[in-house]
């Protein structure tokens, strides 16, 4: 089905085609239908599925060949703009508000509408200046966008098309009553549009405040990337993942990796370890100043860091292309957190390796991971005694390493029983544990 069967515009279509896109994804077949009709919709779909296409191509087409009204005055007090917002997009992260943003930048390059981009931790100067100079669309996050609206700086009397993006993550990080301030400011005849990965009790509640008679479109929410992205999972003490990790990445086949840790604190250690290998590796969390971020980010985008550690908020709606693998050096304490991270790489059609570390006490995690998935992640031999990591499936170097030195050595290619695994585990902790094996060096996290 070829984008042209969805009744877009002209300009709309060179702009994908422009972008090698060449057929929708199921999201865009299923919602830029109905969101070109104006109705209301709720979609459950992760990021990679092309939900960002999925809103903004409408939206461009909606907003576009309906000429804005200039305003002579200004709004009860509120900042004069010659050009009304007539589009919000609400975000949680900074991170996934730029790249919204640029998404409406490269598909809307050929019309005349514009878009800016607000959220916190900058400078408010440039925001409010292109604010000031007018902007159809508007994507922000719910703090900035509140800190300007109580400051008179912007509207959103004229909003005719509103998007809740990431709903459940916006929940998580306790952005609720900021959501219902902002959607207090925004008139009651209006389009609205939320999505959500997830569906939670909580998630169906706020639709139903916020919607109205809604379209519902859920895409492969449960497992999204299944396809195109190989997993592979390691069974690994703590002490032993830098040097695995120092290990895996001598691999040239990975050209582009996204590694998770669960702390700020684990993914400064991971970079400084890294470093001391030689490899190049920025950390990108949210201790880190904006600019640092952003600037980690472009690093990584145009190739000139090669690994990228991050934390879940920070790299939420990542958006680089090729990531070629993804690293869960801490497995997350929520299932749907790891189906989300692994999204990072395979996205559009290209593949990609999900490779995790699990220590033993992260096996309930696994689980509830395994569960999600619907089924089991396949083992790669991990023999800690000799250091060896065997390869039983995927593309991956078959060596071992030993798990002190980071020195390779070539192994026999066999999976590892679950006893071997276990064996293993346990011999590698008498091993290196300095207050010895009876006495896990490492504590029980909180789920
Ligand atoms: P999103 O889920 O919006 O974050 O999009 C995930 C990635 O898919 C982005 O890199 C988009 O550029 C890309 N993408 C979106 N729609 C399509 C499409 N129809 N064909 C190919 N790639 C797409």
């Amino acid at each position: 089905m070829p984008f042209k069967t969805l009744r877009l515009i002209q300009p709309l279509l060179s702009a994908v085609h422009s972008e090698g896109y060449t057929i929708p994804t199921a999201i865009q077949q299923e919602a830029i239908p109905h969101v070109l009709e104006g109705r209301d919709l709720l979609g459950c779909a992760q990021t990679g599925t092309g939900k960002t296409a999925a809103f903004a191509l409408p939206i461009l087409q909606r907003l576009h060949g309906h000429a804005t009204i200039p305003k002579s005055s200004g709004h009860a007090g509120a900042a004069s703009h010659s050009r009304p917002i007539r589009a919000l997009i609400l975000t949680p992260t900074r991170e996934l508000a730029a790249q919204i943003g640029e998404s409406f930048r490269v598909y809307g390059q050929h019309m005349g509408l514009r878009h800016t981009v607000i959220f916190g931790g900058v400078k408010q100067g440039p925001q409010t200046h292109a604010l000031h100079r007018g902007v159809d669309i508007l994507v922000a996050t719910p703090g900035r966008l509140l800190d300007l609206l109580n400051q008179r700086l912007l509207s959103l009397r004229d909003v005719e098309i509103f998007v809740l993006d990431e709903a459940d993550r916006m929940l998580d990080m306790g952005f609720i009553h900021d959501i219902r301030r902002v959607i207090a400011q925004l008139p009651a005849r209006r389009q609205t549009l939320m999505f959500s990965a997830t569906m939670p009790g909580e998630i169906r509640a706020l639709a139903e405040t916020i919607l109205q008679k809604p379209v519902q479109v859920k895409v492969a929410a449960e497992s999204p990337a299944a396809d195109t992205v190989k997993q592979a999972l390691y069974f690994v003490d703590p002490q032993s993942k830098p040097a695995l990790l120092e290990h895996l990445l001598q691999d040239p086949q990975i050209t582009r990796a996204l590694v998770f840790t669960r702390t700020k604190h684990g993914a400064d250690k991971v970079v400084r370890r890294l470093a001391h290998a030689a490899i190049v590796a920025e950390a990108m969390h949210s201790n880190k100043s904006q600019n640092t971020r952003l600037r980690a980010l472009a690093n990584f985008k145009a190739g000139k860091t090669r690994v990228l550690v991050a934390s879940d908020i920070a790299a939420r709606g990542l958006d680089v292309d090729n990531i070629s693998h993804v690293f869960n050096y801490d497995l997350p304490n929520v299932a749907e957190t790891y189906v989300n991270r692994i999204g990072r790489t395979g996205r559009a059609g290209a593949r990609g390796q999900a490779i995790s570390f699990c220590s033993e006490e992260q096996r309930d995690d696994l689980r509830e991971i395994e569960r999600l998935l619907g089924k089991a992640i396949p083992v790669l031999h991990h023999s800690i005694k000799t250091a060896a990591p065997v390869i039983a499936e995927g593309g991956l170097h078959p060596r071992q390493v030993s798990a002190r030195t980071g020195q390779a050595a070539h192994a026999a290619h066999k999976p590892a029983t679950p006893q071997q695994q276990k064996d293993d585990f346990w011999r590698s902790r008498r091993k290196h544990s300095t207050r010895g094996w009876a006495k896990p060096r490492f504590t029980r996290r909180g789920r």
